[in-house]
């Protein structure tokens, strides 16, 4: 049996801490995806003039204000990172790793990312190029994969795919490499392209190149169309109304996914339209 939620809203940046607040507010019962220090966006900011009642205010003071808030209503966050959003219909299912959700609505809040995109990627992707290497494991057994790595949490991936795939590189996008096992072979390098015929087969990066039947791009975020299959996406971001609802029932988004501005105050005030319409749209189902 899966756990059922009122609303499950993915994303701890001010979108998704003001859309959890609200709908709890209004006695829903949700989920929060996201991260402990709630959004780098948030924390990597040094001052900020323009969020009201708090002039001068750092990121990181923001950011345990928005704690603080969440702590006093009991909101817990849970770390993890949702993989895809399906609708099915009248409900949805959220699959994060190996675990299945299931909530009446969703509330997308996970920001925009500003990583580029590799030649090749998108030609290949779905043709050995992936960006969830758990979901797509039992394709690869006993054969090479190289996974990048954009977190650390991506070399839990890495020691995952080893118990299935001959050999496993990974490629880390970031300093220190901590729970690596032994078996993964780490490679330093810039990836600077994905080549091959019909499918991807080499990675190839400034100071080498990588061969590879799988290769996977395990981003801070996921594109948003990879996220939520079907739902109507332009220019990289949601295709929203005034009421924040996508184009799939029961489907809200909020925060710099929406689009620009790309600004803390824009992001939880939307956070907080996307919270009372989903509540409304519940309340009008059941
Ligand atoms: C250095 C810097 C300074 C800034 N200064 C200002 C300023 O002074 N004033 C201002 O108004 N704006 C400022 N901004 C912009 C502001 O940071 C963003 O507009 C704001 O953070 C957007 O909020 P959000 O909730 O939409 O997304 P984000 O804050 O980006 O949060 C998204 C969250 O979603 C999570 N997430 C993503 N994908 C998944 C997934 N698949 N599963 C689970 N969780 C996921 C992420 O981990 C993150 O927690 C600044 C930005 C930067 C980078």
């Amino acid at each position: 049996m899966n756990d059922r939620y009122d609303i499950i809203i993915i994303g701890s940046g001010p979108a998704g801490v003001a859309a959890a607040i609200n709908a709890v507010i209004r006695k829903k019962k949700i989920k929060l995806f996201g991260s402990r220090d709630l959004s780098h966006k948030l924390v990597k900011s040094p001052r900020i003039d323009n969020y009201p009642g708090f002039y001068g205010i750092s990121g990181n003071e923001l950011k345990d204000r928005f704690i603080g808030h969440l702590q006093s209503m009991d909101i817990e966050i849970s770390e993890e990172k949702v993989d895809a959003v399906y609708s099915m219909g009248n409900y949805f299912v959220l699959a994060v790793k190996e675990k299945l959700y299931e909530a009446t609505a969703v509330i997308v809040a996970t920001g925009v990312s500003t990583g580029r995109i590799l030649p090749g990627e998108n030609e290949f992707l779905g043709k050995g190029v992936g960006y969830c290497a758990t979901c797509d494991a039992p394709l690869f057994k006993n054969k090479t994969v190289a996974i990048v790595g954009y977190e650390p949490h991506g070399e839990e991936d890495a020691n995952f795919m080893l118990d299935v795939a001959k050999e496993v590189y990974y490629i880390p996008m970031y300093d220190e490499v901590k729970k690596l096992k032994s078996g993964v072979k780490l490679i330093k390098g810039m990836p600077r392209e994905i080549i091959g015929t019909d499918k991807a087969e080499k990675l190839v990066l400034h100071n080498g190149e990588v061969e590879a039947d799988g290769i996977f791009l395990l981003k801070d975020m996921i594109m948003l169309d990879q996220l939520v299959p079907g739902v109507e996406v332009e220019g990289g971001h949601f295709t929203v109304n005034r009421q924040m609802e996508t184009n799939i029932k029961g489907l809200y988004a909020a925060g710099d996914c929406t689009g620009k501005p790309y600004q803390y105050i824009k992001a939880a005030g939307e956070g907080q339209v996307a919270a009372l319409n989903a509540v409304s749209y519940i309340d009008n189902i059941t």
